[in-house]
C-alpha cells in the first residue's frame, strides 16, 4: 500500500513539475503578444504609403497626434489662384459664385475702367475675402511709357477707384501682358510697389489650347509649391474649368492663398 501510495504521489510531483516547465513558455508567448500590441510593425497598404498602426495607449498620452503619420507628414503647401482683367459683366460673378461654394480666397488684378463701369462686382470680390490688386487702369502696355506716367496715368486711378468703393489701396500690380521694363521695376520697388507676375500659365485666354483637360493636364503637370496660377475673369472656359482646377490642387494637398499669403 505504501509503495502504492508512493506511485501516486511521484505521479503528482511529476504533474507539478512538468506545469511548472510548461509556464514559463506560455508566460513568454503572452510577454510576446503583449509586445506586439504595444508596438506593431509597420503595416503596408496596397494603394498608399506605409502607415504606422494605431497605439490607443499611446495616443492617449499624445492627444495631439492626428490619426495617421500620413497627414502629419504631409507638407503645406499653397497654391495662389489669380484672375484678371475684370471685372466684367458676364463670367466674374459666377467665378465668384464658385470661389464662394468651395471657400477658396484668390487674387483679382483688377482694370481701372473695368472698377469703375462694375463696382458692385469689385465690392463683392472684397466681401468675401479675396485680395484686389493693380492690373493698370487701360490695360496698355506699360513699356510705352516713362516710369512717372505708369503711376500717375496707370496704377493711382485704379487703385483710388478701389480705394474709393473698399476703403482698400491696393499697392500690389501685375503688367498687363507682364510687359515691364527693367528700369520700371526698380522705380516701382523704389516707390513701394510689389510686383507679383504669375508661374502657372492655364492660357485659359487662348481658345487653340483652353480645352478644360488641357488646362487640367497644364495643372497636373505644373503645380508646384507656392504656384501662382494665371487665369482671367472674361472668358468662358475659365467659369467651365475652375471647379475642376481646385477639386486637382485640392487633391494634390493644397491649400488656396492669396498672393501675399504664398
Ligand atoms: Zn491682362
Amino acid at each position: 500500500m505504501q509503495n502504492g501510495k508512493r506511485g501516486v504521489g511521484s505521479s503528482i510531483i511529476v504533474l507539478l513539475l512538468l506545469l511548472a516547465f510548461m509556464m514559463p513558455a506560455d508566460a513568454s508567448q503572452y510577454y510576446i503578444n503583449e509586445l506586439l500590441e504595444a508596438n506593431p510593425p509597420p503595416q503596408v497598404l496596397k494603394e498608399g504609403p506605409v502607415v504606422r498602426v494605431k497605439q490607443p495607449g499611446v495616443q492617449k498620452q499624445t492627444p495631439d497626434e492626428g490619426s495617421t503619420e500620413v497627414e502629419e507628414e504631409k507638407p503645406l503647401r499653397k497654391v495662389a489662384l489669380t484672375f484678371d482683367d475684370g471685372p466684367e459683366a458676364h463670367y466674374t460673378s459666377r467665378i465668384l459664385d464658385i470661389l464662394q461654394v468651395e471657400g477658396v480666397s484668390a487674387t483679382f488684378f483688377v482694370v481701372g475702367e473695368f472698377v469703375a463701369r462694375y463696382p458692385k462686382l469689385v465690392q463683392r470680390m472684397y466681401d468675401d475675402g479675396h485680395l484686389i490688386a493693380n492690373h493698370s487702369h487701360t490695360h496698355g502696355d506699360l513699356s510705352l511709357l516713362t516710369n512717372e506716367e505708369i503711376i500717375a496715368l496707370e496704377l493711382a486711378p485704379t487703385s483710388r477707384a478701389v480705394e474709393k468703393l473698399t476703403g482698400f489701396y491696393p499697392m500690389i500690380m501685375r503688367p498687363p501682358y507682364g510687359s515691364l521694363r527693367d528700369d520700371s521695376v526698380r522705380y516701382l520697388k523704389e516707390n513701394g510697389w510689389k510686383i507679383v507676375r504669375w508661374s502657372l500659365d492655364t492660357f485659359d485666354w487662348d481658345s487653340r489650347r483652353n480645352k478644360p483637360e488641357q488646362i487640367i493636364t497644364r495643372i497636373q503637370t505644373q503645380h508646384h509649391p507656392g504656384a501662382i496660377v494665371l487665369m482671367h475673369c472674361n472668358g468662358p472656359a475659365t467659369t467651365r474649368v475652375l471647379p475642376d482646377i481646385i477639386k486637382t490642387l485640392r487633391e494634390l494637398g493644397y491649400q488656396f492663398v492669396t498672393v501675399t499669403q504664398l
